[in-house]
């Protein structure tokens, strides 16, 4: 044997392992088209599944900037022929419907059963439904809450545009932790950036169960400057509601009721409730008290069963925030995880990154970033000094920050599934 052939046969075993492993994903939003396709260029052999039950993905990030009418729902939606084609990742459109964790098998809707040997969890959030009394699931055809984008957006998109004169528009605002720290506050911009242009005597008024949010100072000053924000004809106002939040909902009168039974009627009521994994983790025992999956965030394996790694807005990043740019950095560092754990080599440390950026007006961008690491075994912290927010004082950068927005948006889908 040449030593050649001896190089070549010790790639062979590797490969070998990698042929014979089922690698299953589920759901195909940021997180798992990521994971899928990264896996991929790492293991050309891998038999890759990714499970999802929707032919299209409508993506949340830029589903506010319909509210400005600045894009349409056919520009945010992607398909996975790119996945399935240039990436060879089996596609099945299905949704599961359990996890036989005992025999690392799966049950579809459809009744199919499929086995993995390593399984990659992404199936976004669920709402707690039970946490403003009168909000339900059929409540929101109603009152839409608009955070999974698609028909609750162009309904709520609908009921802005049809407002009276002069009308009021509610958003209450969900606690932490949500999926997009910044998105209630971008969708009252991108509102009022619309209502200033065709319904100026309107408002906004968000009611928050927060003592403040994500890039605050940064959305109030862009809302002194375009929206007359802090004056008595302001269109927006914020409210937090801390120790008095919303609780209960009376669907008749358009009114929201807060915990002290202060009263709120709106003539559009954006109702985002509490939020947690999706039903599929709780239903299979991967969710703790918090309702989050905790992980090992080196591996992203899920606490409770080795052999499934959770990612996305579904998992306990914490501080990472629950955002697309973040699933699709913890899907890289998960699919190297998964990657090494078949071929029973040590996983590179991980190390993540979120860019969040947010439109105020279409000409006025601003944003968040943010470096992460492991902080000892089973915990992530930000690194200190690395990110931060936009700086202010540069009439450029609003401008310039919008533009990077909108092609941060591009890049985001493109690198997460074309
Ligand atoms: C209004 C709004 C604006 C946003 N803007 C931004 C932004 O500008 N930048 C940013 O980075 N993030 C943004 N986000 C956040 C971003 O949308 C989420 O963080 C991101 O989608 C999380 O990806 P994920 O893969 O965890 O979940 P998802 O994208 O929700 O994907 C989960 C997938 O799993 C599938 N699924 C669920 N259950 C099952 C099952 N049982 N079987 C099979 N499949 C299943 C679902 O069909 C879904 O397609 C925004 C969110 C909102 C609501």
């Amino acid at each position: 044997m040449t030593a050649g052939a001896g190089v070549l046969s010790g790639c062979e075993n590797v490969r070998h392992k990698n042929t014979m492993a089922n690698v299953v994903v589920v759901g195909g939003g940021f997180g798992g088209a990521t994971a899928a396709k990264t896996l991929r260029s790492l293991a050309a052999d891998l038999n890759i599944t990714l499970i999802e039950p929707k032919a299209d993905y409508i993506t949340c990030p830029g589903s506010n900037w319909l509210f400005a009418g600045l894009t349409s729902l056919p520009q945010l939606t992607v398909d996975y022929l790119a996945l399935k084609q240039r990436h060879g990742i089996r596609l099945v459109t299905d949704s599961v419907k359990s996890i036989d964790r005992d025999r690392r098998r799966l049950r579809l809707t459809s009744g199919q059963d499929l086995a993995y040997d390593r399984l990659i969890l992404s199936p976004g959030i669920a709402f707690q439904w039970d946490a403003i009394s009168g909000y339900t699931a059929a409540m929101a055809n109603v009152f839409p809450h608009a955070w999974q984008a698609g028909t609750q957006t162009t309904l709520l998109v609908r009921q802005l545009q049809a407002m009276p004169a002069g009308g009021v528009v509610l958003i209450v605002a969900p606690p932490d932790p949500y999926r997009c720290p910044p998105g209630p506050y971008e969708r009252a911009s991108m509102m009022a950036y619309w209502l200033k242009q065709h319904n100026p005597r309107a408002k906004i008024i968000i009611l928050d169960p927060k003592r403040g949010f994500s890039k605050q100072a940064l959305f109030e000053a862009g809302w002194r400057q375009h929206f007359r924000y802090g004056t008595a004809d302001s269109l927006i106002e914020w409210h937090s509601l801390a120790d008095n939040p919303i609780t209960q909902l009376d669907a008749q009168t358009h009114t929201v009721i807060s915990d002290f039974g202060d009263r709120f009627r709106g003539d559009v009521l954006n109702i985002i409730p509490a939020q947690t994994a999706a039903t599929l983790a709780s239903e299979a025992s991967l969710t703790d008290k918090s309702g989050w999956c905790p992980v090992n965030p080196q591996t992203s394996q899920s606490l409770f069963d080795p052999y499934i790694h959770v990612i996305g807005d579904a998992a306990h990043f914490a501080p990472i925030p629950k955002s697309a740019f973040a699933a699709n950095s913890e899907a890289k560092a998960c699919a190297i995880a998964v990657y090494s754990l078949l071929n029973e080599q040590t996983a590179s440390t991980a190390n993540w990154l979120n860019i969040c950026y947010s439109l105020i007006t279409p000409e006025h961008g601003i944003s968040v970033a943010g470096i992460y690491e492991l902080d000892g075994e089973h915990a992530v912290a930000a690194v200190r000094e690395a990110g931060g927010v936009s700086q202010v004082g540069s009439p450029e950068l609003p401008i310039l920050e919008a533009d990077y927005a909108r092609s941060a948006y591009q890049s985001l889908v493109n690198n997460s599934f074309r």
